[in-house]
């Protein structure tokens, strides 16, 4: 525990985008915040430790990461909405994600960050660089979650970006480029936040009501952006110099090896189909085996074959039937109709392709065996958003330096730093998840694997900022 007058602060001073024109004061802190402050531990900025008295001047070393305060921090997050099973629910939009949000201006406050919240509610804390014509190096996260979410998803990004800006602060480390750190808003109900940054928030997205029951366009007031102008929070495509996300794998990959540090590839490309099997409908009593055309089988023979297409192609890719339904869906009818859905993900959007050239053959030859009919139709694109290999390379390089493990890998699952890939290059850092458990109170990573992360994160900004 350090000093407890440490932790005393008034309300935080935010600071509102010249584009904004709002009379409200959206961050001070409350009394929940400031009990938060005075209790916890995350927040203090305390020198360098002093080498003792006649002690050996110790080898200058990388700068690293406080451990202690970031997990300190990531403890500090549960107060908003932290459930007792060591989840949370923290629906972007709820009084929780907002308490949590005034937490975290307050902290960035501290990192000597001026505080602002752009017209899509983004919360964005800026440090100066010391060359005025340098673009900004961005890092960031969320802090909302899904109904009853766990501790970590988003959140480790979020306060290791915070707390890359302590450490740079507390060491009075000058960048060159300006630094941001984002809060990105309603990352779990559509990237709000990130999306609205490439323009990509449409006047219909306003309406989608939300998990806390709020719209995207009254939550975006909420917390202190403006629906109305969310156009106007769109930046310029080449406007950062690049952007670091450190995320959870949200899978089982890296425990599995053992590995600490996942470099990140890039975001999986998503296409998906709807699948339509039509065979005969038929008495499940008095139609001969020989003579049905099952559709169900048909579809179990399609399926199958799903499964070996993607299991056998070098590579990857994964695809997946997600859904089946029987038509007309009784004990007593041979079924005449199927409908189900085939997804496939890869990093290479022409990977994807190939897969379903290979699946359609496959369905092609289970309509000769079967007798059946097998429409696919394509419904929905999400593009692969790979990593800049040159960030790739930063990341990978200050793991090394670091001595940790690590693997390049792709990401299955979506991130802001997909959104963020339309302005600029965007690198991204994965650490383990115990037992590949995501979205669940049940999520975890170790609190030496955060501090590894914001090691990395902390390392790859200063390489970037290097790097000219
Ligand atoms: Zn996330």
């Amino acid at each position: 525990m350090t000093d407890p007058q440490a932790f005393k602060v008034g309300p935080a001073r935010v600071i509102r985008d010249s584009t904004t024109c709002s009379r409200r004061n959206f961050v001070k802190t409350s009394p929940a915040v400031a009990a938060v402050l005075v209790s916890g531990s995350a927040v203090s900025v305390s020198g360098a430790a002093l080498p003792a008295p006649g002690s050996r001047p110790p080898r200058p070393q990388p700068p690293t990461v406080d451990g202690d305060r970031l997990n300190a921090m990531l403890a500090d997050f549960r107060q908003f909405g932290g459930t007792p099973d060591n989840g949370t629910t923290r629906l972007a939009y709820s009084d929780d994600d907002l308490a949590c949000r005034e937490y975290a201006a307050t902290v960035m406050e501290r990192a000597g960050l001026e505080v602002s919240i752009d017209l899509a509610g983004n919360l964005i804390g800026r440090r100066p660089g010391t060359d005025p014509d340098a673009l900004p190096i961005i890092v960031g996260s969320h802090i909302d979650t899904v109904p009853a979410g766990g501790s970590y998803d988003g959140h480790l990004g979020s306060a290791a970006a915070i707390e890359v800006a302590l450490t740079l602060h507390e060491r009075d480390i000058a960048l060159r480029h300006p630094l941001e750190v984002i809060i990105f808003p309603n990352e779990e109900g559509g990237k709000t936040g990130s999306r609205a940054l490439v323009g990509r928030v449409p006047p219909s997205d306003l309406e989608i009501v939300t998990a806390s029951g709020f719209t995207i366009g009254d939550g975006t007031a909420r917390i202190g952006g403006d629906p109305a102008r969310i156009a106007e929070a769109q930046r310029e495509p080449g406007s950062m110099a690049g952007f670091f996300e450190l995320h959870i794998e949200q899978g089982a990959f890296l425990e599995a090896d053992g590995i600490e540090i996942g470099v990140v590839e890039g975001i999986v490309g998503i296409r998906r189909w709807n699948i339509t099997v039509r065979g005969m409908q038929n008495h499940a009593g008095t139609t001969p085996m020989p003579q049905r055309r099952d559709a169900l089988v048909a579809a179990a023979d399609l399926i199958r074959a799903v499964n070996e297409v993607a299991n056998t192609m070098p590579g990857r890719q994964v695809a997946t039937v997600g859904r089946i339904e029987a038509v007309p869906g009784a004990p007593n009818v041979v079924p005449g109709e199927v409908r189900a859905t085939l997804e496939i993900r890869d990093l290479e959007m022409s990977k994807i392709a190939l897969v379903f050239t290979e699946i359609e053959r496959r369905a092609r030859a289970v309509e000769e065996a079967r007798g059946v009919t097998i429409a696919l139709d394509h419904f929905y694109e999400s593009l692969a958003a790979p990593t800049d290999p040159r960030f790739r390379d930063i990341v990978e390089a200050s793991a090394n330096a670091l001595g940790y493990t690590n693997v390049r890998m792709p990401s299955g699952a979506g991130h802001d730093a997909q959104s963020m890939a339309e302005l600029g290059p965007v690198g991204m850092i994965f650490v383990p998840s115990r037992d590949g458990i995501s979205h669940s109170p049940d999520e975890y990573t170790a609190p030496e694997d955060n501090t590894r992360g914001a090691n990395v994160l902390l390392h790859s900004v200063l390489a970037l900022d290097g790097s000219g």
